[in-house]
């Protein structure tokens, strides 16, 4: 049985999973082996889907990948021949924990400036929420509507514009950063972003293209959401 995790995982092991509160090591498989009596295999949720998506969905075929999940956090996996890049005795690929602004804001991690402080699906539905006065009882859904329907000349177009703006601003840092670094062949885009992949993908890919943030001059960049949506972590932890 396979089973796939937010967090960072190591051996089966969590060593830890700063969005869910859990600091300490568990033995996650060990335990549920035990309880369950069947053999399990507990893997990052990012990594399984990168392997998921690089197997039948957006970066198949693609030998060269980045691949990323923006939802709670932002989780990363990268792909080298097919295969998950292997960063030794450490898990690696923590890209949500890299800084895009010193002394920025206060991460769960304990850091300050991290990019999923800034370019999550969490932080950009609250953000959008925050400025629109409304509570966390207002769904992706609803806000999705609300984006969907601004057009200029609406009440709150400008407010609206702002917050994607600066997202697709800060999204696109961190992701220059991963690209300057690995020149992926592809990159693929999974978790709640998916849904708002009509609204978003188009401005961030044309961002990337036109600002000053990549090293190399790339006339397109292969940039797509994760076919098999929030599926792609469970089917990959099988692989
Ligand atoms: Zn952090």
């Amino acid at each position: 049985m396979a089973w796939q995790f937010l967090g960072t995982i190591y051996g089966g092991k969590i060593l830890k999973s700063v969005n869910l509160g859990i600091t300490k090591e568990y033995d996650l498989e060990g335990s549920l082996s035990k309880k369950l009596n069947v053999p399990i295999v507990v893997r990052n949720d990012a990594k399984c889907a990168a392997m998921a998506e690089n197997k039948i969905g957006c970066l198949k075929g693609k030998k060269r990948a980045l691949f990323l999940t923006l939802g709670t956090g932002i989780g990363g996996a990268v792909l080298m021949n097919n295969k998950l890049l292997d960063t030794g005795s450490f898990p690696g690929l923590e890209v949500g924990h890299t800084i895009i602004e010193k002394n920025g804001r206060t991460c769960n991690c304990g850091k300050k400036g991290c990019f999923e402080t800034y370019a999550s699906m969490k932080v950009f539905k609250n953000e959008l929420r925050s400025a629109l006065g409304l509570t966390e009882k207002t769904r992706g859904e609803e806000l999705l509507r609300m984006i969907r329907a601004n057009k200029p000349g609406e009440e709150n177009y400008e407010v609206i514009e702002n917050i994607i703006s600066e997202f697709i601003e800060n999204l696109s840092i961190g992701i220059s950063n991963l690209v300057n670094i690995f020149e992926p062949e592809a990159i693929g885009i999974g978790g709640s972003f998916v849904f708002f992949s009509d609204v978003l993908l188009p401005r961030l890919k044309e961002y990337l293209l036109s600002s000053n943030l990549l090293f190399n001059e790339h006339k397109d960049i292969e940039i797509s959401s994760a076919i098999l949506a929030n599926d792609a972590g469970i089917i990959g932890s099988t692989l």
